[in-house]
């Protein structure tokens, strides 16, 4: 190889920053992240900070400099994948060798009418700035991982607010009865009035429209179910599904352009059996890793090794004392040991620890 290998990720969220860190260890590589923010925010603790808590915030150009890895502010608006130039919204402009697409997803909520003029996302960063004074009755609108946390967490933090969780479903209904229920009686001790079985047709500025009729009365709407990638990879003609994520093959490289990986909630990444690995940070650390390992591996002249991965565990807090941690076997679906309460709590503060670290480390 002649001259240094110019290797571009776009997006310093956890997939991006673990590729980065990885890529950076490859001998005659030169690693450029690019980001619109400045500043790395845990994801996973936005429902705390909905909370009123802090969360730990990164500068991202200090903690890359550090590693050796140059630091691009600015938001991504198209890939030229034949001149391989990035473009930026500020009209500059970015040439890479490899590219690491990396730009994660955020809230949608253009499914349901007024979801989008009366409803706030609690997805990004920035919909925690969007969401006004909480007072009052909070509709929390999900019952997935995220809802049951934003309304665990608001309503052991915030006693004088009256919070709602409303679903279609049972929420943690695809864990095993032990850990559904144990999610059921945490909202029930918190308080937390939950409508099961309940579709929201529309979102006004007095609360939700439920099919059916009912009316549930909210100053404010949370929003947590539906999450949107962005469009650049399906403007910019890579092979994309139908909801915009990349097509990747088992080395994470686009199936339609095999110079630039995709990794995280921007890619369909298929599991040990076939089917989709999950939009999470669980997916998205190891992601990053092994694109980065088998960027290396080419650069080397090396086939990269297959790509193994499994989930272990599943967590979800409930509050600050009390938790799940649903234990799964390698196809993702549930085993037998499940953890519940302040051990729960610990275990899943350890792992958001963790995966803070891992991404900054
Ligand atoms: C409240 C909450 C709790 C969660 N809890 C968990 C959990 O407990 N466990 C778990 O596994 N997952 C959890 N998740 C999901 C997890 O946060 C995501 O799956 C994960 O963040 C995906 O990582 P990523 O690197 O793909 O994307 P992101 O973390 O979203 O990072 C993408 C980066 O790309 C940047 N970007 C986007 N578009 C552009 C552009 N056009 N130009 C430049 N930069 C751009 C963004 O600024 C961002 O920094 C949670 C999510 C939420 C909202």
């Amino acid at each position: 190889m002649t001259g240094e290998h110019r290797i571009v990720v776009l997006g310093a969220g956890y997939a991006g920053l673990s590729a980065a860190r990885q890529a950076a260890k490859a001998a005659g590589a030169r690693v450029t992240v690019v980001d619109a923010r400045t500043e790395f925010v845990d994801r996973v603790r936005l429902h705390q900070a909905l909370a009123g808590q802090q969360v730990p915030r990164a500068d991202l150009r200090k903690m890359l400099a550090g590693k050796g890895i140059e630091f691009v502010q600015g938001r991504v608006e198209r890939i030229d994948a034949v001149a391989r130039r990035i473009a930026l919204a500020d009209g500059g402009s970015l040439g890479y060798d490899t590219l690491v697409y990396a730009l994660g997803s955020a809230g949608d909520r253009s499914a349901v009418p007024g979801a989008i003029e009366f409803a706030h996302s609690v997805a990004v960063p920035e919909d925690i700035a969007r969401v006004p004074a909480l007072s009052g009755r909070i509709a929390v609108v999900g019952g997935g991982a995220t809802g049951i946390e934003v309304a665990s967490e608001l309503a052991e933090s915030r006693p004088d607010l009256l919070v709602s969780l409303i679903s279609a479903d049972e929420p943690g209904g695809w864990l095993s009865a032990k850990a559904h229920n144990h999610i059921r009686a945490a909202l029930d001790r918190l308080g937390v009035r939950v409508l099961t079985d309940a579709k929201v047709a529309a979102v006004a500025a007095d609360g939700i429209a439920l099919v059916g009729g009912e009316h549930v009365p909210a100053e404010t709407v949370l929003w947590t179910t539906g999450f949107a990638v962005p469009r650049v990879a399906a403007e910019s003609g890579l092979a994309v599904d139908p909801r915009g994520r990349i097509l990747v093959d088992e080395e994470l490289r686009s199936r339609s352009h095999p110079d630039i990986y995709a990794i995280g909630d921007a890619a369909v990444i298929a599991g040990p059996d076939g089917r989709d690995l999950r939009m999470a940070c669980a997916t998205a650390i190891p992601a990053g890793t092994y694109a980065a390992t088998a960027i290396a591996a080419r650069l080397r002249g090396k086939a990269p090794a297959a790509r193994k991965y499994r989930y272990v565990f599943q967590c979800i807090s409930l509050g600050r004392h009390d938790g799940v941690i649903q234990f799964v076997h390698a196809d993702d679906s549930n085993a037998r040991t499940v953890l519940t309460g302040r051990t729960a709590a610990w275990f899943k503060e350890q792992i958001v620890r963790m995966v803070g670290k891992v991404a900054q480390a």
